[in-house]
């Protein structure tokens, strides 16, 4: 028997003299090093006292031995948890403890802070540094390479934690054949081939940048220029030997801001894929004008990996997410799992190879979630069109009830949005005597604009019903968004929490 994730990924380069990776500075990596090295991480995980099925925790700047590791670990069978760099000692000790994991690997910049979070877990704490130096590197180096560990496509590849945006982070059990089904089919849906350069500038903590981009290049034998980060001047740089770049919003309007990018810069492109969060229509319609390319928006999360894409040939709708992938079904369906009909707003529900295996240690979390019969409550909410377009007009949990009718932000952010100054809104709800809630909207003006909101509310006066009109507008130079691009709801709710107290 073999490795079911790691032979399509990995197994299938191994010895391949054909660049995997391209670096900033020019370097390569190829299949076979890659490959030599991931063999050897395993080994070291191995000696480090891993087994099938233990867990790893890696806090690690990106790098080419952070995806080493990853490799490494699904060769070993070992389950491995990705860690936002950004999470604070108490934060890694959460997702330490909850995983159970058995070694915990980080920079040597937090080893000193995350040794007492490491040792009060019971895992083993070893460094990893972004240059490939550090205690596990070395580890490596004296270890044998272990074989590839059998795997079956029901197994735990990772424990993939979400993006916390509305609640404690949770750990979604991966197995083999999620991720690769999934992989699969983007790599078609997308066509991908290994003719492709696969411009990478996404953090390989989150689905996107790991699952998405990086399964899908490994899949179709593609190339990577693989970014250490987000940099608009370096994704510039390198925009011209690409021919496929994945972002989140953000990417696509700070490259938008920098007048170098041009429709020359990006003659060799085929295809730019958004997702992670919502891209705003007007940033399609800019990046259409300015580049001649319409941007591909698709939609998914950690538990499911990708649900929708708009087409590759065919009309790519701005402002929807596209339709169900192949193999995915999706439906619309009020409080009790009734499907809705057509056009309908209510939760979005998925079934598919792609959906995980449950919450990790969260049995009823898993249950209020995952229904038995495999459908998936995603908490996201929405409708479908005629052709089966999805768009996603939020988030169930930021919908907000006020006088006893629904008002769903997205509705009152895109009629600000339409607004002349406005670049773009947050809208949420704040606790309200009288109504339950109260709207409140977070405008951010376009650069030069001089925007009041009594204006503002003038305007929305024509456009909106009186009960979705913002009760308080609040003027900011930007809004708090975390690194996949996400806007912080919860801590703008926080912050407006008093507003009509
Ligand atoms: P948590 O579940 O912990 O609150 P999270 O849902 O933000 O965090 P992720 O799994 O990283 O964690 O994000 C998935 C969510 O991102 C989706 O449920 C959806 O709300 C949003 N999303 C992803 N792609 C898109 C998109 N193209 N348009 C709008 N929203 C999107
Ligand atoms: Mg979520």
């Amino acid at each position: 028997m073999g490795n079911h994730l790691y032979d399509a990924l990995f197994g299938r380069h191994e010895g391949s003299g054909a660049d995997f990776l391209i670096l900033p500075d020019g370097g390569r990596v190829s299949h076979a090093a890659f490959a030599a090295r991931a063999a050897r991480f395993s080994g070291a995980l191995a000696a480090a006292g891993l087994a099938p099925g233990d867990r790893v925790a890696l806090q690690l700047e990106k790098s080419p031995d952070m995806l080493a590791v990853i490799a490494g670990a699904i060769r070993a069978g070992v389950v491995f948890l990705p860690l936002n760099p950004a999470y604070t000692a108490a934060e890694v000790s959460y997702f330490v403890t909850d995983a159970g994991a058995k070694l915990l690997l980080c920079d040597g910049a937090s080893e000193a802070a995350l040794a007492p979070v490491a040792d009060a877990a019971g895992a083993a704490l070893a460094v990893l540094n972004a240059d490939g130096t550090g205690s596990f590197a070395e580890a490596a180096i004296r270890a044998e390479p272990l074989p590839v560990v059998p795997c079956e496509s029901g197994d735990l590849a990772a424990l993939l934690y979400t993006s916390g945006t509305t609640g404690r982070s949770k750990g979604a059990m991966m197995s083999h054949a999620n991720l690769l089904s999934n992989a699969e089919v983007l790599v078609d849906y997308w066509r991908f081939t290994a003719d492709d350069v696969l411009l990478h500038a996404l953090p390989i903590f989150h689905t996107h940048g790991l699952f998405v981009a990086t399964n899908v290049a490994l899949l179709a034998g593609a190339r990577m220029i693989f970014l250490p980060k987000f940099d608009a001047g370096e994704v510039i740089r390198h925009l011209p030997q690409a021919t496929a770049m994945m972002g989140v919003p953000t990417f696509y309007t700070r490259l938008l801001d920098d007048p170098r990018l041009t429709r020359d810069l990006v003659a060799g492109m085929r295809l730019f894929i958004s997702g992670s969060a919502p891209l705003l229509a007007e940033t399609h319609r800019q990046w259409q004008a300015r580049t001649g390319h319409r941007i591909l928006e698709r939609y998914g999360m950690t538990e499911t990996n990708m649900n929708t894409s708009n087409p590759y040939e065919g009309e790519r709708r701005a402002g929807t997410v596209g339709v169900p992938l192949p193999g995915v079904e999706l439906k619309v369906c009020d409080g009790t799992g009734a499907e809705l009909p057509r056009g309908e707003i209510g939760t979005i529900e998925v079934r598919g190879a792609n959906v995980f295996q449950g919450y990790w240690n969260m049995p009823e979390k898993t249950a209020e979630e995952l229904r038995p019969d495999g459908f998936f409550i995603t908490g996201d909410l929405g409708h479908v069109d005629g052709e089966g377009y999805v768009t996603i007009v939020g988030r169930g949990k930021d919908l907000i009830i006020s006088g006893g009718f629904n008002v769903y932000p997205k509705e009152v952010e895109l009629a600000l949005d339409a607004l002349p100054g406005v670049l773009e809104s947050a809208v949420i709800g704040a606790p309200h005597p009288d109504f339950g809630e109260g709207v409140v909207a977070v405008v951010v003006p376009e650069a030069g604009a001089e925007l009041a909101p009594d204006t503002l509310r003038a305007a929305l006066g024509g456009s909106l019903a009186k009960f979705k009109q913002p009760k308080h507008i609040a003027i900011r130079d930007g809004l708090p968004r975390n690194t996949m691009g996400k806007v912080q709801k919860a801590l703008l709710r926080e912050e407006f929490r008093a507003t009509f107290a």
